[in-house]
């Protein structure tokens, strides 16, 4: 039995988890036509390598991960790609976003699946594998899983199934009947990263799970922990500090102290892969609130969500739908927007499960929001920073911190949309950092158009340095003087090679172009190589003047 460190904070919501339990999960029907984004992850999108017109089977990789922090896309049925375009994405930008449109055949045709001995694999070649094979962080920040593993002397793995989040009901669900896949799962990753020991969290609102997950866990050194309801112990860093104790540092990411957490859902897709030669191409979704028949479904990635939500039977008084649970959850506006690897529940809303808030009164600063925070901070004041567009004292107080759980709006009796405002500072924040990165470019290119300028004076003045010594060692081949002006045609030879030396030294060392878009990366690194030549033939320019020179002493 291991101590629990309580974290600061946290709320009691309505639970509402029962109503989606009540039967077992189901298989979704497969749709004719699937939609699958290229970005389902953090980092760049997949780049599609694929065209329309092209058969593709079940599990063929049609999106190719760009770049480390990005990871591949996979047919999630046999088919045909109908087109690749822009199309509505479910994304709280509300933009829409380049997809694969696939028509599928319904003969399900797969790719052929290979088992892997994940222990006979190299650390290195198994992230590679996770990776090829698109597995992210199905917990909600869809983080490309193999960075994460790339993670070396951990001390413990946490495996967050929590599921704190009112009406969620997937991992639960994936835990009561998966619990053995999911055993499978948490050993590869705990292999992955020679963890010391294993810690599952699950909220003891869950018994059935919790049993499931001990009868499976038997023999393996994983331990489960039952830890009490309360919301959000199901955010990675208030799930650490519950189970080890140990807080990740502020800015810091939680391998820095020995720690690193995964959800559930993301160690089965991991068994998936490696044990059966599966890609992520589907996931369990909770279908839940204002519906007839509320329900887990295991749905193929990009199943458009209108389709899907049909299979709970939406009330007739249903007013919209969240995509995610009702504190972070992401409003629909659009329901031909596809099931994306991080679409964990859609739920129907309507007037009484979500009465419409009250309008927003002025703070009176009664601190209730800062009791809530789980992450410590002061609302409050990221409130009144961010509202008056204060970035730099919202960054101060840690606005970055905030993991916009939502406990501060929840209990603030103002009905502040809290979270709204952090949102904006941080959106605000980002686009002011894009721009100075872009700026800083641009300063780069200004700087070596200088010095290419720069270079082309010296060379003019090497050329005329040259063309005075010739004429002086014709007119003085046979008078006395010849010897001095020789000697002053190689002097300003020489110094024209220290001025373009010192051009060469004054040039601008490249910025770091971390963050910037692959467009810019790529822009910059062509820049870097116009540099590289300019470089080169003004140090070749150099010495040869130091040879000419020699050669004259
Ligand atoms: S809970 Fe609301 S009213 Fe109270 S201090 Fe926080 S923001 Fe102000
Ligand atoms: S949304 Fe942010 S500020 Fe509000 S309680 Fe959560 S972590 Fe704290």
């Amino acid at each position: 039995m291991i101590t629990l460190y309580p974290f600061h904070g946290g709320i009691h919501p309505a639970e509402h988890k029962s109503e989606s339990t009540r039967l077992g999960v189901a298989v979704a029907p497969l749709p004719a036509r699937l939609v699958v984004p290229l970005r389902q992850h953090s980092g760049s999108p997949a780049k599609a390598v694929v065209s329309a017109g092209d058969q593709v089977l079940k599990g063929q990789m049609i999106g190719a991960a760009e770049g480390y922090i990005s990871s591949s896309i996979h047919a999630p049925s046999s088919g045909r790609v109908v087109a690749i375009e822009m199309l509505p994405a479910p994304h709280p930008s509300g933009l829409p976003d380049l997809a694969i449109v696939l028509e599928t055949d319904g003969e399900e045709r797969w790719i052929e699946r290979q088992a892997m001995d994940y222990r006979a694999l190299d650390p290195a070649r198994l992230r590679q594998h996770l990776q090829d094979m698109g597995v992210v962080g199905l917990g909600g920040a869809v983080f490309p899983s193999h960075v994460k593993l790339n993670a070396s002397s951990l001390e413990t793995l946490v495996i967050n199934a929590a599921e704190c989040e009112p009406y969620i009901t997937c991992d639960d669900m994936l835990m009561r009947e998966r619990a053995a896949e999911v055993v499978q799962g948490i050993m590869i990753a705990q292999h992955a990263m020679g963890a010391r020991e294993v810690l599952i969290g699950i909220e003891d609102n869950k018994p059935e799970a919790i049993a499931a997950m001990q009868a499976a866990c038997q023999g393996t050194g994983c331990e489960v922990v039952a830890v009490p309801v309360l919301y959000p112990s199901g955010s990675a860093k208030q799930l650490i500090k519950l189970l080890t104790g140990k807080e990740v540092p502020s800015g810091a990411l939680a391998p820095k102290i020995g720690v690193q957490c995964f959800n559930v859902a993301t160690v089965y897709t991991m068994h998936r892969v490696i044990n059966h030669g599966e890609p992520v191409i589907s996931r369990l979704v909770t279908l839940t609130g204002n519906m007839a028949e509320a329900r887990n479904y295991e749905v193929l990635i990009g199943t458009p969500i209108g389709e899907l939500a049909k299979l709970a039977g939406p009330k007739a008084d249903t007013t919209g739908y969240l995509m995610g649970g009702p504190m972070m959850g992401l409003p629909l506006t659009d329901l031909s927007v596809p099931v994306v690897k991080g679409t964990n529940c859609i739920i129907a809303t309507s007037k009484a499960l979500f009465p419409p808030l009250p309008r927003a009164m002025p703070c009176i600063r009664c601190t209730r929001c800062a009791q809530a925070c789980p992450a410590d901070l002061q609302p409050q004041e990221l409130f009144w920073f961010s509202k008056a567009k204060n970035f730099d004292k919202a960054q101060e107080y840690k606005l970055f911190d905030c993991i916009e759980c939502g406990c501060c709006s929840y209990v603030c009796p103002s009905h502040i949309p809290l979270v709204q405002f952090y949102r904006f500072a941080k959106s605000e924040i980002a686009a002011q950092e894009k721009e100075r990165k872009a700026s800083g470019h641009a300063r780069e290119r200004h700087e070596f158009r200088e010095f290419r300028q720069e270079r082309e004076k010296q060379e003019k003045a090497a050329r005329h340095a040259a063309k005075a010594a010739e004429a002086a060692a014709k007119a003085g081949s046979a008078a006395e003087g010849g010897d001095d002006a020789a000697a002053a045609a190689r002097k300003a030879a020489i110094q024209a090679a220290i001025e373009r030396a010192k051009a060469k030294k004054a040039a601008v060392q490249p910025q770091n172009v971390d963050g910037l878009p692959p467009e810019a990366q790529a822009k910059i690194e062509e820049i870097d190589e116009l540099r590289a030549h300019a470089r080169e033939a003004a140090e070749h320019d150099v010495a040869a003047q130091k040879t000419d020179a020699g050669q004259g002493a």
